[in-house]
């Protein structure tokens, strides 16, 4: 019998341009859907045929190096140019076991090594890395600049406490994990923040991402810093904006006004003839940068007049319209 081409972009149900996340999600999700051990006892054979096929297509979409020689090939492949299978890899009794075998088309392309690796894992060729995760860290502003440690809970996935990442409890699949070997759960996470963390900056903290059910090595956690916004500071690299009101002397004549920044009030002269939208430039007084020094504060110039005006007041606003005439 000739060996068949097996679209594995299809066994899974996704694009070929998935992500590794994406590969994944999908694996999951139909490895529920038809482990064997779920399925009555007439279906199990049945079940058993698809949660193989399933796993196999994973096998090989989940390996970069399996993936990429899949790839390689595509659908195109040349079944006569194949190098027969090596049946003596595979298992012909019909119980749960069975389910763990690779077809011959998996065989001929990845030929043994594919196949039931040495310690025993069905499904896994070996030790390999654990994926990275991403997360996210909102932090105010203020926070931002203060680094320090930082707490954050994210929805990980860990080693199935079961079966401990195999897959499997006894001679069947662990029902716990649905034979993937692993579960999601809620991890709290401390990460050191840097004194510059800004908007869009990348923490990586090894070993703190996905485990990896070969005995490989964890992936890493990365960790992403998002600034929320702030109600009165504007934020530009390692600049910051903010407005102030200005009084029309003030204005007019210089003076002194009262200008909020991230170490607290500080006062800032005015400079006579400053009109609305005029940019100050407060040195040091931004975010800090990696070697320790720090971006500028930027101080817009709003004008506004007295919310209020008495007869004094209005005789004076008098005067400067005559004498403005
Ligand atoms: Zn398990």
């Amino acid at each position: 019998m000739p060996i068949e081409f097996k679209d594995y972009y299809a066994i899974l149900g996704v694009k070929k341009d998935a992500s590794p996340d994406e590969i994944k999600k999908s694996y999951r999700r139909l490895a529920r859907v038809h482990h064997p051990d779920l399925q009555p006892e007439k279906q199990k054979a049945q079940a058993g045929e698809k949660f193989k096929e399933i796993n196999e297509a994973y096998e090989v979409l989940s390996d970069p190096g399996k993936k990429s020689k899949y790839d390689r090939i595509g659908p195109g492949w040349d079944a006569a140019q194949a190098p027969p299978p090596r049946r003596e890899a595979r298992q012909a009794s019909p119980d749960a076991e069975s389910f763990a075998g690779f077809s011959d088309f998996f065989e001929s392309l990845f030929g043994e090594r594919g196949s039931r690796s040495q310690s025993g894992r069905p499904f896994r060729a070996g030790p390999r890395q654990g994926q990275d995760i991403e997360a996210e860290l909102p932090l105010s502003l203020e926070d931002a600049f203060r680094g320090g440690e930082k707490k954050l809970t994210i929805e990980a996935p860990a080693l199935c406490p079961a079966c401990g990442g195999s897959s499997r409890q006894g001679r069947g699949f662990c029902p716990d994990c649905g034979g993937v070997g692993e579960v999601s759960q809620n991890r709290s996470i401390t990460t050191h923040l840097p004194a510059h963390a800004r908007d869009g900056m990348r923490l990586r903290l090894r070993g703190q991402g996905a485990p990896a059910p070969g005995g490989g090595r964890s992936g890493d956690l990365l960790v992403r810093v998002r600034l929320l916004p702030h109600p009165l500071f504007k934020v530009s690299g390692v600049d910051l904006e903010t407005t102030v009101t200005v009084a029309p002397w003030d204005a007019a004549l210089g003076g002194e006004v009262a200008v909020p920044s991230l170490g607290g009030t500080i006062r800032i002269k005015i400079p006579a003839g400053t009109r609305t939208g005029r940019r100050l430039r407060i040195a040091g007084k931004g975010l800090r940068k990696e070697d320790g020094s720090r971006g500028d504060l930027y101080v817009v110039a709003r004008l506004d007049i007295p919310e209020s005006t008495d007869g004094r007041m209005a005789k004076l606003y008098e005067q400067m319209r005559e004498a403005s005439r």
